[in-house]
């Protein structure tokens, strides 16, 4: 390991050198089988073509002006974005977590422009991850995340914290102070739970009858990874504000903050920014992506292939039932409860070839890329038999 790295992350020695489609190759040769994706970042695998051509494309024309002048690429990339969302209006930036923070200030500065100035206060929930900002460790649920950060232990930075699918909480805890609800639909890292319908469809006429907005994080269910573009077309409803990254940039970095017009019209020029936000290469090779997601029968197979995927893992589920507790998630964003360690069971499935990625409460997420081929799911599925055969 190197001494030069900050210790932030624990990580496993393992590198690679290069990838294709699924797949992960190290200096040796060795093979994995990617079913993390960079956690939920490689939508459409390691070194897809058509990725590769839009960013060698575009890396030989321009990479960065700033946003002080127009940039077309980002303008059709933001119309691309509204083509396929509730949303009027964009605003981009470099990361999940910063898309969370801008989510969180323009959720505020909305009431404040039209004259709520004390609606300041943002309900968020448990088992939530909305990232490692200081704003995003405080609308996050874990406590470790937090501690050492903040300068008064006890303070919660504005933020409300209900249960998931408590309606009744909602109700009362929704006073004059609160201004919005900020929620993943599906929450990914707090360890793949799904928000019924019924709760989202109740949440929205909350926020409406209470006028305060409602935020959704799909930085990781987004982009087609659930087999809709966004997790919450699955509903009847729309957000007011909505936040993108991960997949948006199959790999490079970008993230997005998805408006409609009652919100956008209160943001004025000079309220918000970033230096990179934007940039050429990003939104030619975001474009790139939604292209892809796009494509006719695209969604249609990640939904088909996410069923296949699921029964299997509920097959192995019914095989080793001491061992899984249950499965749970949407279209290619899976995860399963273990009764065994997470830690160990992921440690397995790696040195068997395997890559997935652990989340909170003891569950393993399953988040291969969305053009992930039958035959691999097969290989996935086969793995995890003989990891779960062997472990205790
Ligand atoms: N929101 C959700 C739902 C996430 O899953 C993540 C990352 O895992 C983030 C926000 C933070 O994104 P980033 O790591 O790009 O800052």
């Amino acid at each position: 390991m190197s001494e030069y790295i900050l210790t932030t992350y624990a990580r496993i020695n393992l590198q690679f050198s290069h990838g294709k489609g699924s797949w992960l190759y190290t200096n040796n040769n060795r093979k994995y089988l990617d079913f993390a994706a960079g956690i939920a970042v490689n939508l459409l695998g390691h070194s897809h073509p058509k990725l590769l051509k839009t960013l060698n494309k575009q890396a030989a024309k321009v990479w960065h002006t700033s946003n002080l002048y127009r940039i077309k690429e980002q303008e059709k990339l933001a119309e691309s974005l509204c083509r396929i969302s509730f949303a009027d209006k964009v605003f981009f930036c470099n990361s999940g977590a910063e898309a969370t923070d801008g989510l969180i200030k323009i959720m505020r500065k909305y009431h404040y422009a039209i004259g709520n100035k004390n609606k300041t206060k943002i309900l968020v929930f448990d088992n939530a991850f909305h990232g490692r900002t200081l704003t995003g460790i405080l609308a996050g649920s874990s406590e470790s995340h937090r501690e050492g950060f903040l300068p008064h232990k006890k303070t919660n930075g504005g933020f409300i914290r209900v249960k998931f699918e408590n309606v009744d909480d909602i109700k009362r805890l929704i006073d004059e102070k609160v201004a919005g609800v900020f929620m993943e639909p599906i929450q990914g890292e707090g360890g793949i739970n799904v928000a019924s319908l019924k709760f989202l469809n109740t949440v929205r006429k909350i926020c409406n009858e209470k006028k305060v907005l409602l935020g959704f994080d799909e930085v990781q269910s987004g982009i087609g990874r659930t087999g809709k573009m966004f997790a919450y077309q699955w509903s009847n409803i729309k957000p007011d504000i909505l936040t993108s990254a991960k997949g948006l940039g199959g790999g490079f970095p970008i993230g997005a903050i998805l408006v409609n017009n009652k919100v956008a019209k209160e943001i004025k020029p000079g309220s918000h920014g970033s230096t990179f936000g934007g940039n050429y290469l990003a939104c030619t090779i975001a474009q790139s992506v939604i292209n892809e997601v796009s494509k006719k029968n695209f969604l249609m197979n990640v939904v088909d292939k996410g069923v296949f995927l699921k029964k299997g893992l509920e097959k192995l589920r019914l095989d080793h039932s001491d061992k899984i507790e249950k499965i749970n998630g949407k279209g290619l964003m899976l995860g399963l409860t273990c009764k065994v360690s997470s830690v160990e069971l992921n440690k397995k499935a790696r040195e068997k070839g395997l890559l997935l990625v652990p989340a909170a409460n003891n569950v393993l997420r399953v988040l291969p890329p969305l053009n992930v081929k039958i035959g691999e799911i097969r290989i996935a599925l086969k793995t995890l038999d003989h990891c779960l055969r062997e472990i205790n």
